[in-house]
């Protein structure tokens, strides 16, 4: 397997001009933190100057960054660099639930979230949504959920709702879940993996208790690097220093995002702080969107009107075309691509979820115009555009 290793060298990444990938539309650079990217690209890059605890790091700024722009940003009293939205879950979990306890989490919750919870070795009471097309979590669902895990003569430690959740764009009302899950002495974590760095969110505000983010997949950083800020009654168990070695804290392994990640996340941050508040905008621009396939036959699911840049359509015209279109299936991905754009899993026609995440009404109108000019061209007799 040492030979022809050639093959992992020069590789081109291949994209097509407008890319509705809700994965990935909050992530792309900002040409500050691409040059980020390669200024700071070697290992360890950040650790110069660094007298042992990597969020207290003068140069680059990282101190001001974390103990002074992100709890203002984040709405918290204390924050650290993670790996990702999935590593503040489980740090959070791990050092505030003991094994064999129930966490309650929403029905939409993503993979990551159960991972965390089966990591530290937590039970899971899940609050169900409301079914389709809505997928609703309502703040009600939180106190049956913590009922039933009494039920189960279980210790509920903490509740976790994805705010919004990565399927739907579903935005729950975080602050009436907060208010029961209170009640109940429960704490409660916000995943803001599609919220922090799209959207203004403030974990005070929404009386949340822990709070985490998604470096690459909001904050326009290349990752993996992500933020977790927590209330100080939690944040000093979470963030609690070693024992046995000093200036280090446990559950963070002592430093966590060593180099470039975190230098595009600060280099990002400017703009990221701008485009939080053209939020308005983002929501206008999904309507719009949204509206323009449903003419086109496509069902939104989730909340109407929809809050959030993530939407999931169903699209049984699609999947009818599909069932006798050249390549099945892949028709559409193909025919979507031919016309410049991507983001739509190869494969998905029936349903598919996308975002229009920060691009201009000018390219949504492309991507409009080329659904519509694929279903167009794949009614009877039009004989469809078959290029291969
Ligand atoms: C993408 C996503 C995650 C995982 O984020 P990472 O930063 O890659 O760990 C977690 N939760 C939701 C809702 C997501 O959409």
């Amino acid at each position: 397997m040492l030979d022809n290793l050639q093959k992992f060298v020069h590789l081109k990444r291949e994209t097509a001009e407008i890319n509705l990938d809700p994965l990935q539309r909050g992530g792309i650079l900002t040409p500050e933190a691409r040059e980020a990217l390669m200024e700071w690209g070697d290992g360890y890059s950040v650790c110069d100057f660094c007298a042992g605890i990597l969020d207290r790091i003068k140069n680059p700024p990282i101190e001001d960054f974390v103990h002074g722009a992100l709890p203002e940003f984040l709405g918290t009293d204390q924050v650290r660099i993670t790996h990702g939205a999935r590593e503040g879950m489980f740090a959070a979990i791990h050092a505030l639930c003991e094994k064999g306890d129930w966490i309650v989490v929403d029905g939409n919750a993503h993979y990551t979230t159960i991972l965390a919870a089966e990591r530290a070795g937590c039970k899971i009471e899940y609050v169900p949504s409301s079914k389709e097309p809505d997928y609703a979590i309502s703040a009600e669902g939180y106190a049956d959920a913590i009922e039933r895990a009494y039920e189960h003569k279980g210790n509920v430690s903490m509740a976790v709702l994805t705010y919004p959740d990565g399927n739907y764009g579903n935005l729950a009302d975080a602050k009436a879940v907060a208010g029961v899950c209170h009640d109940y002495s429960v704490p409660v974590m916000l995943n803001g993996a599609y919220s922090v760095g799209r959207m203004p969110v403030a974990a005070r505000a929404l009386d949340a208790d822990i709070i985490v983010g998604s470096g690459h997949k909001s904050m326009a950083a290349s990752g993996p690097v992500g933020v977790i800020g927590a209330a100080d009654e939690y944040a000093n168990v979470i963030f609690r220093p070693s024992s046995l070695k000093k200036n280090k804290e446990v559950e963070l392994l002592g430093c966590t995002v060593r180099g470039a990640p975190l230098l595009t996340l600060m280099a990002s941050f400017p703009q990221v702080v701008e485009r939080v508040k053209r939020w308005d905008d983002e929501v206008d621009k999904a309507r719009w969107f949204s509206a323009g396939l449903e003419k086109l036959g496509m069902v939104q699911q989730g909340d109407r009107p929809h809050n959030h840049d993530l939407m999931f359509f169903l699209a049984e015209n699609l999947y009818e075309i599909s069932k006798t279109a050249k390549k099945g299936r892949f028709f559409l991905y193909r025919d979507l691509k031919e016309r410049g754009i991507c983001g739509i899993k190869p494969g998905l026609t029936r349903q598919f979820k996308l975002s229009t995440f920060g691009l201009s009404r000018e390219d949504l109108g492309k991507a409009l115009a080329a659904f519509e000019e694929i279903i167009e061209s794949h009614k009877q007799g039009a004989g469809g555009k078959e290029t291969s």
